[in-house]
């Protein structure tokens, strides 16, 4: 604001104008209790707020709220065109700050000096930042299910995961159909994967993809499910593991929570003690599961969290970054073109949209950034000559040699 003093008695008293508000950051902060990003099909545009003007007084203008927009865990944001990834949004309540708002504009109180005791002069707000984003969602599983063909590991998602219908309606993940969420009670949720291609896969050399593998990479837990009705379940999990170990090393190092399925087949039963006593030799620990009859499958789950819950969390020990768009913002480009001289660049157009054109003394300012910034050399050493018209954003006008020097 350009504003001065008014008192008693006092026939024109000091410059008081105030600073506008900050404009709100648009940000995007990690919640836990989502899992689609189902709400971006209705909304596609955010705006968060301006600050308010500032006012007489030195009163600076209140800062705008920023403008919070939840996402789920696993959300990896890029910027359209570049295809820059701006973060990886993993862990709870994580925020990155995709958008600055703009700061607020000073007030003329802010400059004054000894040389100009009453400018009339005041900046406008700086723009808000401006970007075209792609989201993709990458669900993390906790668990991965592993095991041989026909275990039963499809099955066991589909039963533990409330989230079958769900699941088919995730549209956002090329993972769709080896993803669920269990739910262990009212505040516990876990996401499972299925990993059929893993050994299927690997088996018959085809190629997983990318996201994939890493998806898998990113569980932490294995849930080794071994078929009943086979004839050798200690071979079996031997070759699993042999081959997750050659398919990546790190695989072969999680932590896993073996357990039998389909023990509503008689002849199964009658063969689990055995096989109980043969994995107890080497020391470990199966469980008995049904998927049919579902009988202790909500216990295989909380021997899988627990598990979990064991295990530092390396997902936290990573830091997002924030994305800092104004790295690359004090570069500048010439460009000659029929009509006069383009400028290019972030810092240049926002000085060029933050100036009253309509007063002097704020286009005398705005010169003298252009010349502290390099660009009036540059022009002239291309040649531009008084009289030429410059272009910067939006704005022309004619280039005048001695207001740069002013
Ligand atoms: P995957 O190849 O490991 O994904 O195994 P699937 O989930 O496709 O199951 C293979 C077969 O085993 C299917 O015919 C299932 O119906 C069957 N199956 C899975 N779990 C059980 C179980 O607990 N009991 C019985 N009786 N059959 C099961
Ligand atoms: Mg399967």
């Amino acid at each position: 604001m350009v504003h001065f003093r008014r008192e008693k008695y006092v026939n024109r008293g000091g410059p008081d104008g105030g600073t506008g508000g900050k404009g709100g950051d648009v940000v995007f902060r990690v919640n836990p209790h989502l899992n689609t990003l189902e709400k971006f099909r209705h909304q596609t545009i955010f705006k968060a707020e301006d600050g308010r003007r500032g006012g007489v007084k030195n009163q600076t203008g209140r800062s705008a709220e920023n403008l919070i927009i939840n996402v789920p865990p696993g959300t990896i944001v890029r910027e359209v065109g570049t295809g820059g990834q701006i973060a990886d949004l993993v862990e709870e309540n994580k925020e990155v700050i995709v958008c600055p708002g703009g700061r607020g504009g000073r007030g003329n109180i802010r400059f004054a000096n000894s040389h100009n005791q009453a400018p009339r002069i005041a900046e406008k707000g700086e723009p808000g930042d401006e970007k075209t984003l792609h989201l993709e969602l990458k669900l993390i599983a906790d668990v991965g299910i592993i095991g041989m063909p026909n275990a039963g590991k499809s099955s066991l998602l589909a039963s533990v995961t409330n989230a079958k219908p769900k699941i088919a309606n995730y549209p956002f993940t090329t993972l769709v159909p080896n993803l669920g969420v269990a739910v262990l009670d009212d505040e516990i949720t876990m996401i499972l994967a299925d990993i059929p291609g893993l050994i299927e896969g690997a088996h018959s050399g085809i190629g997983l993809g990318d996201t994939f593998l890493k998806h898998i990479q990113r569980t932490k837990v294995l849930i080794h499910l071994l078929d009943g009705l086979s004839s050798d379940q200690m071979a079996d999990f031997a070759q699993i593991n042999t081959e997750l170990s050659l398919f990546d090393p790190d695989l072969g190092k999680k932590p896993q929570v073996v357990a039998i399925n389909k023990i509503d087949i008689p002849d199964v039963r009658e063969k689990l003690e055995s096989i109980k006593e043969i994995f107890k030799e080497k020391g470990i620990e199966v469980s008995v599961v049904s998927t049919v009859t579902h009988e202790n499958t909500k216990k295989l789950l909380w021997r899988a969290k627990n598990l979990l819950d064991e295990l530092p969390d390396v997902e936290k020990e990573i830091t997002l970054p924030v994305y800092h768009p104004e790295s690359k913002d004090k570069e500048f480009e010439v460009v000659k073109v029929e009509k006069g001289w383009v400028i290019k660049g972030g810092s240049i157009e926002r000085a060029a949209e933050m100036t009253y054109w309509e007063y002097f003394e704020s286009v005398r300012r705005f010169h003298r950034i252009l010349e502290s910034m390099g660009i009036g050399d540059a022009l002239r050493n291309s040649g531009i000559h008084e009289g030429d018209s410059v272009f910067i954003g939006e704005h022309e006008f004619e280039w005048a040699d001695e207001w740069g020097n002013a």
